[in-house]
């Protein structure tokens, strides 16, 4: 079970936990995981290097690059001619390669005068100031990932199959929650690490003690009334005397 990384730690994280189990020949052939970990580079690192399905819904667009419009999806892009022709037919200039946030990536332009004629140009590029619309494409094998992801994970079969994680995030949760697991007792991994495994097997050990044999479970206390029942109560009680 993974959970909530910090997102320059995306491949590291799952990295060291697929080497973790390569050594003990442990290794899944599906990992499902919280979706902070699912990027493109991630799916393609595990599949590529250790023969792992990582499976988690990939980011969808980012507000920052939503567009009422058109998405990069209804775009053709031309992969060996550089272009990406949008669903008007419009054809973009050969892009231009650079990098963003550390990472390779393709910045596609479409023509600034096809665009300001377009019907569909406020909606599309989402500007005002008659520029065209800028897409920015991940290099090839990455964007094909991510287009196929977003694509499966509306999918019922893939629900389903993510359906198995379900429960992961309450665990976590309640183990912060109700057991202080954010809290360090002690100094040192190794002392830290312990009071890890203590505290899951407490949260077991109190799952437990919730379990009766069919049929022996202790009745349950009464419910306290909501202010409202009270309310209602006492209305009652008023109209009655
Ligand atoms: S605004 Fe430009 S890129 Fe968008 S549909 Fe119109 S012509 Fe194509």
């Amino acid at each position: 079970m993974v959970t909530q990384p910090a997102p320059e730690q995306d491949v590291s994280v799952l990295e060291a936990i697929h080497q973790a189990l390569g050594r003990r020949e442990l290794l899944p052939a599906e990992h499902l995981v919280d979706s902070g970990y699912v990027t493109p580079a991630a799916i393609l690192r595990a599949t590529t290097a250790y023969g792992v399905t990582v499976l988690g819904p990939v980011r969808l667009v980012s507000p920052r690059q939503h567009r009422p419009g058109f998405d990069k999806k209804d775009f053709h892009i031309d992969w060996d001619r550089r272009t990406a022709t949008c669903p008007r037919g419009v054809t973009s200039p050969p892009w231009k390669t650079t990098c963003l946030d550390g990472q390779t990536s393709h910045s596609v332009l479409s023509p600034r005068a096809a665009c300001r004629e377009c019907a569909d140009r406020r909606s599309c590029t989402g500007n005002a100031d008659g520029r065209g619309r800028h897409l920015i494409l991940m290099p090839r094998p990455l964007q094909e990932i991510q287009n196929r992801a977003r694509l499966e994970q509306k999918t019922r079969d893939w629900r389903a199959r993510y359906a198995m994680r379900a429960g992961c995030e309450a665990t976590v949760s309640e183990t912060v929650h109700a057991h202080g697991l954010r809290q360090c007792r002690y100094r040192g991994l190794a002392r830290v690490h312990m009071q890890y495994i203590l505290t899951a097997a407490g949260a077991n050990v109190v799952r437990l003690s919730g379990c009766f044999p069919p049929g022996t479970a202790p009745p349950r206390p009464a419910r306290p009334l909501t202010t409202f029942q009270r309310l209602c109560q006492n209305s009652t009680a008023k109209r009655g005397s």
